[in-house]
C-alpha cells in the first residue's frame, strides 16, 4: 500500500456469527428490455457483527439508500444474498417480514419521526404496547436506556418541548426499547447542528458498548461517520474500501476525510468535467 492512511480493499467472505450479511448484492432499478435500466448495486458486500458500529459511507447516487432499504426488508435485491439475524427475509410472506421488521428491527431517521400528540414516554413504549410487553419490564428497560441517553429528566414532555438533539435521543430509545438484533440509522445528524450531533452520537456510542446495541448508520457527515467502529465506503454500488477505528477519534475524522476526497477526486470524472 502506497498510502497509510488509504482504505483497504475487503474481501468478501460469508461470517456464521454476522448480525447483517449481504452479499455480492446487485440491484437493478428498471426492467431489462423496457427502457433504461440502472445498476444501483454492483456486487456490494458487508458484514456486521454482533456489537458492530459500521457507518457506509459514499457520494450521493453511490447506492446508500438503495442499500439501506434492502438490509431494512423494504425492497430485495435483483440478485446477492441477505443475512439478517440468522434469516434471510426473503424466503419470508410480507405479514412474517413485517412482524420481523418490527421485532428484530430498529430504525431511527434524519427527521426524528416522533408523534407529537404522544409524550417522550409515550413515544419510545410504543413499540412494547404493540407487542403487549409487560409493565414492570418495560420500566425497567426504559430506565436504563433513557439513563444511558441521558433523556431520562425528559420524558414526560411532547416532542416540540425539546430539543432536536433530545428529540433524535428518544427516537434512538424508541429504536431499541424492544432490544432488536439491529439498528439501522439514515443520516441521523443530518437535522442537528454540531452540539447535538456530538450528543446524539456520543449516546449512541454509549449504547453500543454499554448494551451490545449493533449498529450501521449511512452517513455523509465524517464527525459522525467518527463514532463508528469501521466504515465502508461504497461508489458507483462497489464497496471501495474500509477503514477500521483508530486509538483517537480526531485522527480517524481525518482519515475518513483523505479517504472522502481519495474516492471523489481519483476517478476519471474530475477529468472529464474538466475537459
Ligand atoms: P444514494 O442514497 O447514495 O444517494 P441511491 O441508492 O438513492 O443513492 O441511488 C443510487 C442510484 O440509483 C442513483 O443513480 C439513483 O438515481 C438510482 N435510483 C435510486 N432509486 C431509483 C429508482 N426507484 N428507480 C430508478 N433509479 C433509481
Ligand atoms: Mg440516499
Amino acid at each position: 500500500m502506497n498510502d497509510l492512511t488509504q482504505a483497504q480493499p475487503i474481501e468478501a467472505a460469508h461470517s456464521a456469527e454476522s448480525v447483517l450479511s449481504v452479499q455480492n448484492l446487485v440491484k437493478v432499478y428498471g426492467e431489462p428490455g423496457h427502457g433504461a435500466t440502472h445498476t444501483a448495486l454492483d456486487g456490494f458486500s458487508l458484514q456486521v457483527p454482533a456489537g458492530g458500529f459500521v457507518g457506509v459511507m459514499g457520494p450521493s447516487g453511490s447506492g446508500k439508500t438503495t442499500l439501506l432499504n434492502i438490509m431494512a426488508t423494504i425492497d430485495r435485491p435483483t440478485s446477492g444474498s441477505v443475512r439478517l439475524a440468522g434469516v434471510d427475509p426473503s424466503t419470508m410472506e410480507n405479514g412474517e417480514l413485517a412482524l420481523f421488521r418490527r421485532r428484530r428491527l430498529g430504525f431511527v431517521f434524519q427527521d426524528f419521526n416522533l408523534l407529537d400528540s404522544l409524550s417522550l414516554r409515550e413515544n419510545i413504549l410504543l413499540p412494547l404496547v404493540l407487542d403487549r410487553v409487560p409493565v414492570r419490564r418495560m420500566q425497567q428497560r426504559l430506565a436504563q436506556i433513557t439513563e444511558t441517553l441521558g433523556i431520562s429528566a425528559i420524558l414526560d414532555r411532547r416532542p416540540f418541548e425539546v430539543s432536536g438533539g433530545q428529540q433524535q435521543r428518544a427516537a434512538i430509545a424508541r429504536s431499541i426499547i424492544h432490544e432488536p438484533d439491529l439498528i439501522l440509522a439514515d443520516e441521523l445528524t443530518g437535522n442537528l447542528d454540531s452540539t447535538a450531533g456530538h450528543d446524539v452520537m456520543t449516546a449512541l456510542s454509549d449504547l453500543n458498548r454499554e448494551h451490545g446495541v449493533t449498529v450501521v448508520m449511512v452517513t455523509h457527515d465524517p464527525f459522525a461517520a467518527s463514532f463508528c467502529n469501521r466504515i465502508t465506503f461504497i461508489r458507483d454500488g462497489k464497496t471501495w474500501g474500509e477503514l477500521h477505528q483508530s486509538a483517537n477519534r480526531q485522527a480517524f475524522m481525518q482519515q475518513i476525510l483523505d479517504n472522502l476526497s481519495l474516492m471523489s477526486g481519483g476517478g476519471h470524472e474530475l477529468r472529464a468535467a474538466g475537459a
